[in-house]
């Protein structure tokens, strides 16, 4: 595989940010950025690594009526001994030809995903943070490119990979975050979007998640589309309770986005004889067992918080304390677990971590 390497010259390259609480999420980008085209007659071509830059589209490309994208998000960790490890990045490369699939858009090989972020992450090496905690936050996205106005799936692509320093998700602790359940609005609905990473989910997400901020609340708890009933995600996270004892998940029934922290969260309880269940539980029965004092811990699971624990729950303009307020048990043992093996500081069990070869 041929990817050509043009390395920004010396005082083009852009100052690091301090690796400290000011860092942020999404505020900066490294030096370099991964770039490919797909076309009918070349299929996947012109692999190459370029200073970070601005594209040039037509106003008529069609990513910007139709909303063909899709995009995934994973992390570089910089280790003590300052190995530069990514976790489980096949399983994004798995979910990006999932999503593209549902979108009409052409797979990428595995081979071509992996070394695309290995070469971009070792040539930007100096990027990744060295606190811990801090990472390197590295965007793969898709796109139709064609200019075209009328409704038809793209027939020319451009993949890219932006990367850019993030910072520790709690700066100021572990501490639990509030959430109102919508009833409104919905994210994705059977037969959608919902289990693809794709611009749609998001867009039909801003108006509730505006809404519950505006209300004092961190986070919308999203409930299915038809009955408004069932539990499915937390903000762009995956959802997990535990009650009396059991880890319960929604089930990935379509409209849920399959989290790879989602799956490292129940294999990682089902090695520590936790029980947990993949089944679908309703809003109802998360009241009631708040009620009865079997509820105890909520939090939500993704790549940018790994845990964040829920402290308070509001359900049609009530307000009700999951775990006396505070981080649960399982939540913070699975938080320090994940960034443990993230950050080579714990063993790892079921090999999730690969590193970045840096010659
Ligand atoms: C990305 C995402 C998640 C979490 O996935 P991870 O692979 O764990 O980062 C969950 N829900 C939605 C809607 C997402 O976009």
């Amino acid at each position: 595989m041929e990817i050509s390497i043009q390395q920004a010259v010396t005082n083009n390259r852009r100052e690091k940010p301090p690796t400290d609480a000011t860092l942020g999420f999404g505020k900066y980008y490294s030096d370099h950025m991964f770039t490919m085209a797909w076309n009918p007659e070349n299929k996947w071509h012109d692999l190459k690594i370029t200073p970070f830059a601005p594209f040039n589209l037509s106003p008529a490309t069609m990513v910007l009526h139709y909303g063909q994208t899709i995009f995934e998000g994973l992390k570089a960790y910089r280790t003590e001994t300052g190995r530069i490890n990514l976790f489980r990045p096949e399983k994004n490369w798995e979910r990006l030809n999932q999503s593209a699939a549902r979108l009409v858009m052409p797979e990428i090989d595995q081979e071509v995903f992996l070394t695309a972020i290995q070469r971009l992450v070792a040539l930007d090496r100096d990027w990744v943070p060295d606190s811990y905690g801090a990472s390197l936050y590295i965007r793969p996205t898709l796109i139709g490119t064609e200019p075209f106005i009328g409704l038809k799936p793209s027939s020319t692509f451009l993949f890219f990979i932006i990367t850019g320093p993030v910072g520790a998700y709690y700066p100021g602790g572990f501490n639990p975050v509030s959430i109102q359940v919508c009833e409104r609005y919905s994210r994705a609905g059977p037969g959608g979007l919902g289990e693809a990473k794709t611009a749609a989910n998001y867009a039909a997400s801003l108006l509730a998640q505006k809404e519950a901020s505006g209300q004092g609340f961190n986070q919308v708890l999203w409930l299915d589309a038809c009955e408004r009933k069932y539990l499915e995600e937390v903000g762009s996270m995956n959802i997990f309770l535990k009650i009396k004892g059991t880890l319960i998940t929604p089930p990935l029934g379509g409209s849920i986005l399959g989290g790879v922290t989602r799956d490292s969260v129940i294999r990682l309880a089902k090695s520590w004889n936790i029980p947990v269940e993949e089944n679908r539980i309703s809003i109802e029965e998360v009241l009631e067992a708040q009620r009865n004092g079997t509820l105890e811990e909520i939090f939500g699971a993704g790549t940018a918080a790994v845990i964040s624990p829920v402290g308070l729950l509001n359900y049609k303009g009530e307000s009700h304390p999951i775990g006396d307020g505070k981080t649960g048990t399982l939540a913070h043992q699975l938080f320090d677990e994940i960034m443990g093996i993230q950050y080579s500081l714990k063993p790892d069990p079921f090999q999730w971590v690969s590193p970045i070869h840096l010659e």
